[in-house]
């Protein structure tokens, strides 16, 4: 990793490949490479995938005789079957790196912007595709959103731009890519297990800038700022303060550019706040960013503020699921992160909060010591609440504390136990927020299946 390397496709055609990690990456890499005519084979761990012919075993990865490994997001770096690879001098490239040589032959002219951050990349990348479609520009939002981009570049449209949303896993194992922009949201503890602690996580994020133009970064998150101080190409600050020249930011009730305008010693409006909805702050931020990458490549603000009001987060993002006698019922689920958790408490008072899971390494010290306040009630579910726990007693005394069990004889799920438990202790002005700070695997299929849940067991006893 970290050379210069250029790929053509003619190469890909004659090289034996192998893929690391057999899911939606690796599969749709597969594919791609079949129908350019390299000869592949897959390796994963997952047994249940072996009936495919393609997948092969670790022996096989070691005697094979590569030309070249594509690894999955996933993947530790010192996993055991890619320390074999890299002992023996096999050169690595990611998806996205694989993508980007792709289009340089097959779509030379497009443009790729790109968006990392511990929170926000979805609604931003939406944000951001959105404007440029509002000009009427082609563009589609892939990466860790929906489709690969692999699968963009050799799809049968030919977009003009593709807005890449990149995980700390995929920037981790890319490095080729050339962004005509790319935004940094905020970095704040996740996924430090996987990394092996904060500033390697915080370092894999700045990858991103690796080869980009111009820099959309978010002055207003320390770690992002510090992290990018000895960066030297363009950056372009954001935030929801007044803007200096060559800043975007917020006056009053207008999102304003001073970057990317004729004169710097001049504010041109954007939009208005209330265009932004949910008007949350974090939200306002995420529109920002968006404004910044859209701006970047030239597209008008009149664009950009018709997109902006046109604009609503995806499911189980501070989703109001309903409202009854004066409580109102939020999944947020997607709160995946102590950062995203703090995000929607941050935007209630007197908070009846659900929260618990897998917290992949994060600590919950800062999120209690800044939102405590806003927390009556904690109902705790999940492996690892008992650290949500020992912080709430120690820097939240007022919060009682409620632990959540399901056994085998219960009629209800854990699920709507939670939620019948919320609805005897709710009182008139609070919020029920299911923003758990952790993952949620331990206990639900995914992020969605826990908000699923939530919603459907508010619908049952609350609503109806
Ligand atoms: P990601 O793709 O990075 O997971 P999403 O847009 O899906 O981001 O949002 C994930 C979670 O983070 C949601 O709970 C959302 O409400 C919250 N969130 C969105 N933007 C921000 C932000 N800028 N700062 C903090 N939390 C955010």
């Amino acid at each position: 990793m970290g050379c210069e390397i250029e790929m053509k496709l003619a190469d890909l055609v004659l090289a034996k490949v192998l893929i690391v990690g057999g899911g939606v990456t690796g599969t749709s890499v597969a594919d791609v490479l079949e129908r350019l005519g390299s000869e592949i084979s897959i390796f994963d761990e997952d047994s249940s995938l072996f009936a495919d012919a393609r997948f092969i075993s670790a022996e096989q990865v070691q005697s094979g005789d590569w030309h070249l490994a594509i690894v999955s997001p996933g993947w530790r770096p010192n996993h055991p079957i890619l320390e074999g690879l890299r002992e023996r001098g096999i050169r690595f490239l990611s998806e996205v790196d694989l993508a980007w040589f792709l289009k340089t032959e097959i779509n030379p002219g497009q443009k790729w912007l790109a968006i990392t951050g511990t929170n926000g990349k979805t609604t931003t990348v939406e944000m951001t595709s959105a404007m440029l479609r509002a000009a009427g520009r082609t563009a589609f939002a892939c990466g860790n959103v929906g489709e690969t981009v692999i699968g963009a570049v050799v799809g049968d449209v030919q977009y003009e731009y593709l807005v890449l949303e990149l995980s700390s896993f995929q920037l981790h194992w890319s490095d080729q890519p050339e962004f005509s922009a790319a935004a940094i949201l905020n970095i704040a503890d996740d996924h430090t297990d996987w990394h092996g602690g904060f500033q390697n996580y915080a370092l894999a994020k700045l990858r991103i800038l690796n080869r980009a133009q111009i820099a959309i970064l978010n002055s207003e998150d320390p770690a992002v700022v510090e992290n990018t101080s000895s960066w030297e190409g363009k950056k372009v600050f954001y935030s929801l303060g007044s803007p200096l020249p060559g800043e975007l930011g917020v006056v009053e009730e207008l999102l304003v550019d001073r970057a990317f305008v004729a004169d710097t010693s001049e504010a041109e409006v954007i939009a208005e706040l209330a265009d932004v909805i949910p008007t949350s702050p974090h939200n306002v931020s995420n529109a920002l960013a968006a404004a910044g990458l859209a701006r970047s490549v030239g597209i008008a603000h009149s664009s950009i503020r018709m997109a902006i009001q046109e604009f609503r987060p995806g499911r189980h993002r501070i989703e109001l699921v309903g409202e009854k006698n004066g409580v109102r019922w939020v999944n947020d689920s997607k709160a995946t992160n102590p950062h995203a958790a703090a995000a929607s408490l941050n935007s209630a008072h007197s908070v009846v909060w659900i929260a618990g899971g897998l917290a992949k390494g994060a600590s919950m010290h800062e999120l209690v010591a800044k939102m405590g306040e806003h927390i009556r009630v904690a109902l705790l579910i999940g492996k690892d609440r008992e650290l949500i726990a020992k912080e709430l007693e120690e820097l939240a005394p007022h919060v009682e504390i409620i632990r959540i069990d399901v056994s085998e004889d219960d009629e209800n799920s854990l699920m709507e136990k939670v939620v019948l438990t919320a609805s005897v202790l709710v009182q008139s002005g609070d919020t029920v927020l299911m923003a758990p700070a952790c993952a949620s695997m331990d206990q639900f299929i995914s992020y969605a299946d826990r908000g699923d849940q939530f919603a459907a067991a508010v619908q049952k006893f609350v609503l109806t």
